[in-house]
């Protein structure tokens, strides 16, 4: 009745880059949750379908490829809307504000990119956080190390054995790092790069669009989305 038309019959699958904790991560269980997992179980529920989450690297999500190829229906990777995306896939509402966060072992003195100078900064390849650092040290002629992790785990593995001095990502996954690992961690600076989160489908798959628009202003205005936001990020 929708028009949607899925890729794998009898389910919404979705494609994710794991782990993206508070937004996508295994449970105990082993089992996907999060914030994005949470909101996207209401389109496939408005769809009569179940979600099943493929894990996959970032940059087949950001370049349209793995939706392209027909891999899944629909991303939800705490994925920034950027005008490069934009070209590529076709987003929703935005669902969710962030900005990025510069995060160092407790009792590190660094409170600034410049204080980072002959230092290793790390990055997780292919986010916007990478392009806002790379950006940075080129505008302000910094003589910082940038090295690029493959996933948010090894980023913060990095950083937790020293291996980085300091470590730059979405804020909202330093704050449950913070959450989970109390002492280890502080978030030194934030950078207000203004980012906002979208769901993205294949170029041209309005119906799919519209379902998860509709979903999301339907989880706005019942309350939904208030209590799955206090049970994922917090107050
Ligand atoms: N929000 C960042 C981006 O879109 C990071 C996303 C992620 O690592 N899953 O680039």
């Amino acid at each position: 009745a929708s028009g949607v038309s899925l890729v794998k019959a009898g389910v919404l699958t979705t494609c994710t880059h794991l782990p993206y904790a508070p937004f996508q991560a295994k449970d105990e269980t082993g089992k996907v949750v999060g914030f994005d997992v949470a909101l996207i179980d209401l389109v496939a529920a408005k769809l009569g379908v179940k979600q099943e989450i493929v894990d996959t690297p970032f940059e087949g999500i950001k370049s349209g490829s793995d939706l392209n190829a027909g891999k899944c229906d629909v991303a939800a990777a705490g994925m920034t809307i950027t005008d490069e995306r934009k070209q590529v896939l076709d987003f929703s509402a935005p669902y969710f504000d962030a900005t990025q966060a510069l995060a160092v072992l407790t009792g590190s003195q660094v409170k600034t990119l410049e204080e980072l100078k002959g230092k290793r900064l790390g990055v997780q390849g292919g986010t916007t956080g990478e392009d806002y650092i790379k950006t940075q040290v080129k505008d302000k002629s910094l003589d910082i190390e940038v090295v690029s992790y493959k996933d948010l785990a090894a980023l913060q593995q990095a950083l937790a054995t020293n291996q980085i001095a300091a470590a730059v990502n979405d804020l909202p996954v330093w704050n449950e790092y913070i959450r989970a690992n109390p002492a280890k961690i502080v978030v030194a600076a934030g950078f207000d790069t203004g980012e906002q989160y979208g769901f993205a489908v294949k170029k041209g798959n309005a119906a799919l669009l519209k379902t998860v628009d509709e979903a999301l202003a339907a989880a706005r205005s019942d309350g939904t989305y208030d209590k799955i936001y206090t049970n994922w990020i917090g107050e």
